[in-house]
């Protein structure tokens, strides 16, 4: 290992072990604000990260909706679950499908009348080690950006007024931060446009992303200024964490008694199918951060972009 990669390395493993003594520390009363009538959704939660969010959201004491988009599957995992003791529900979920999302909203309305958490993790990623390959671009764009926001948008209504307000995170990653120093888009004034709360829009992020499809099926993406690696994956995730900032800002006008704020986090690089098992923490720790956001009994945080419990800077 080389002199910087060792330090990083050993940063890394002394912040895993801060967050370990961290979680040791259980919540007092006066921080914990739900009650197991709070209801988490979660999506892709039937295996990986997702399914830890579940697991730990259901230990602290929530009702936890385990969604899948494989019925079987989810039940399955679901059942691990329940087995454990722990509150939890299934049902199908497919953040891609409109019917899918539509059955679900109507599902959760009639047997719970609402939710207080959502966390959207379901996500995917083609490419491994060093490859780029931009076959599933379309995929990856639509899954992690389009179902994301498809998933905001269909439980915003559905979010219960409370004193400490309903919670959105999604599961990002830090190769879509937008002045990232090794990945971003090279385009100073997309930049500037994107990082001005007075210039930035629904529309410019979907533009963003409609430009870098339409690269790949010219097959021009290479000379775009895209982030260089996992370049798909980098601008869908981008268009997350862009997205959760503009919400927040937006979501930020409602009433108290009536918010909803919504942040983001990185995972790190997680031993999950996602990376083919290669990553450096296990899922259980990847499930961490966002499970303290969901929960923050500091309620005013939002729009933000954090890892290891702590902010980065977007
Ligand atoms: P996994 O591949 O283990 O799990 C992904 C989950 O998403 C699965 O449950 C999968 O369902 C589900 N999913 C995919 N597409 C859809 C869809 N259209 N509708 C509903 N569910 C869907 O990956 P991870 O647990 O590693 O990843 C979880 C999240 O973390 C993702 O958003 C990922 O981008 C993010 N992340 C992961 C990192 C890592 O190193 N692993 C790093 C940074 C971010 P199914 O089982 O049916 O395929």
């Amino acid at each position: 290992m080389t002199g910087k990669k060792e330090k990083s390395s050993e940063k890394r493993e002394k912040r895993l072990q801060e967050i370990s003594l961290l979680r040791t520390i259980p919540y007092s009363d006066h921080q914990r604000w739900w009650s197991e009538e709070t209801l988490a959704v979660v999506t892709g939660a039937n295996r990986g990260i997702g399914f830890e969010i579940a697991r730990q959201l259901a230990g602290h004491g929530l009702t936890v909706i385990l969604t899948s988009r494989d019925t079987g599957v989810g039940i399955e995992a679901a059942k691990v679950l329940q087995e454990g003791g722990f509150n939890v529900d299934v049902h199908q979920l497919n953040i891609l499908d409109d019917e899918s999302v539509s059955e679900f909203t109507k599902w959760i309305k009639e047997k719970y009348g609402g939710v207080d958490i959502l966390v959207n993790n379901a996500g995917v990623n083609y490419n491994l080690g060093s490859g780029n390959s931009m076959e599933y671009a379309k995929q990856v764009i639509e899954t992690n950006y389009y179902g994301t926001k498809n998933m905001v948008k269909a439980m915003i209504p559905l979010m219960r007024p409370s004193a400490a307000g309903a919670r959105i995170v999604n599961v990002s990653s830090r190769l879509g931060k937008l002045n990232g120093r090794r990945s971003r888009i090279e385009d100073e004034a997309l930049r500037e446009k994107l990082s001005n709360l007075e210039t930035l829009s629904e529309e410019l992020i979907d533009n963003m992303v409609s430009t870098f499809l339409q690269q790949v099926e010219d097959n021009t993406w290479q000379s775009g200024g895209w982030p260089q690696k996992f370049t798909d994956y980098a601008v869908s995730k981008l268009a997350v964490n862009l997205y959760s900032v503009l919400m927040a800002n937006q979501l930020a006008g409602r009433p108290e008694g009536g918010k909803i704020y919504i942040n983001c986090y990185c995972p790190g690089w997680v031993k999950t199918a996602m990376t083919g098992w290669s990553g450096n923490v296990s899922a259980e720790h990847a499930a961490d951060t966002g499970v303290w956001l969901a929960l923050l009994p500091n309620k005013e945080v939002t729009g933000k972009l954090f890892a290891e419990r702590r902010e980065l800077k977007l």
